[in-house]
């Protein structure tokens, strides 16, 4: 029925309980208004849309499949799309604030969305939630909390404005055409006090990556080019110069962001 475009990462889920599953995620009501990220064939969109949600807005970049979504907003007048790049459209424009986010994301954009949305300005962003589906391999970097080998930077640069959660992961068989590696189901929420502004982001985004630039090396040189003295001490320098990166906490980031920050 379609014609699969591998350059936009079209795999389509086709089984429907899980389908259902990541509809269920959602706890959808009468009030929630949806953006969805890549409907496709719209198999995930019209689950979403038997659940009577206030809106649904979908972003979709290829055009080919307009007269099918127009179809799909023929039979529901809570349901509109554009065909964008999700990229670069601004999802404000269309719902300011409580939005659910939905997306079988295409894998390969997939973290370059997720940023997108951890950089969202003004914080509380204008989602309350994410439900999104990413390569397993992609999910298990997002969720690796310290001393596990997938922890770096993108886990840092999330945990420090989401909480997310594991939710399942999706067998290749159930997509059509398979893809090549498995998929998970992750949820996202918005930390409500995150103390992280946009340009301390950035500061955390460009210190973890000098930092896990070399990661299996000790952190020891590394922090001796990055702070002075004093910071050293404060950091506790002689207690961690041998861990390696993935050996240390969140909070370890976090501080070496506020410090940077207060230098004169
Ligand atoms: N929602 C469907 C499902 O669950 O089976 C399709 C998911 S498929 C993995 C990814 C979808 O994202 C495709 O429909 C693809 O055309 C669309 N897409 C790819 N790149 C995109 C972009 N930059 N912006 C918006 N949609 C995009």
């Amino acid at each position: 029925m379609f014609k699969h475009k591998k350059k936009f990462g079209q795999n389509f889920l086709i089984n429907k309980d899980i389908i259902k599953k990541i509809a269920d995620i959602g706890s959808i009501n009468k009030n929630s208004s949806i953006i969805e990220i890549g409907p496709g064939s719209g198999n995930l969109t019209e689950e979403l849309l038997k659940r009577n949600p206030k809106g649904i807005f979908a972003i979709e970049f290829d055009k080919d499949l307009t007269s099918h979504l127009d179809k799909i907003k023929n039979n529901y007048s809570n349901f509109n799309y554009k065909i964008s790049d999700a990229l670069t459209f601004n999802e404000k424009s269309i719902f300011k604030k409580n939005s659910i986010i939905f997306g079988n994301l295409p894998y390969n954009i997939s973290l370059k969305l997720l940023i997108k949305w951890i950089y969202s300005d003004p914080w509380p962003p204008f989602y309350d939630r994410m439900i999104l589906m990413f390569q397993k391999e992609v999910a298990e970097r997002i969720i690796a909390t310290p001393n596990h080998k997938k922890y770096g930077r993108i886990s840092i640069l999330t945990n420090a404005r989401l909480d997310v959660k594991f939710h399942f992961n999706i067998s290749k068989t159930e997509f059509n055409p398979e893809p090549k590696v498995e998929s998970s189901v992750l949820s996202f929420t918005p930390k409500k006090n995150a103390s992280f502004q946009l340009k301390d982001l950035s500061v955390l985004s460009d210190l973890t990556k000098i930092i896990f630039n070399t990661k299996r090396k000790m952190i020891s040189k590394t922090l001796k080019k990055l702070l002075n003295e004093q910071e050293l001490k404060i950091v506790d320098f002689d207690n961690i110069k041998n861990l390696r990166p993935e050996n240390l906490d969140f909070s370890f980031y976090y501080k070496l962001v506020d410090l940077i920050k207060s230098r004169s």
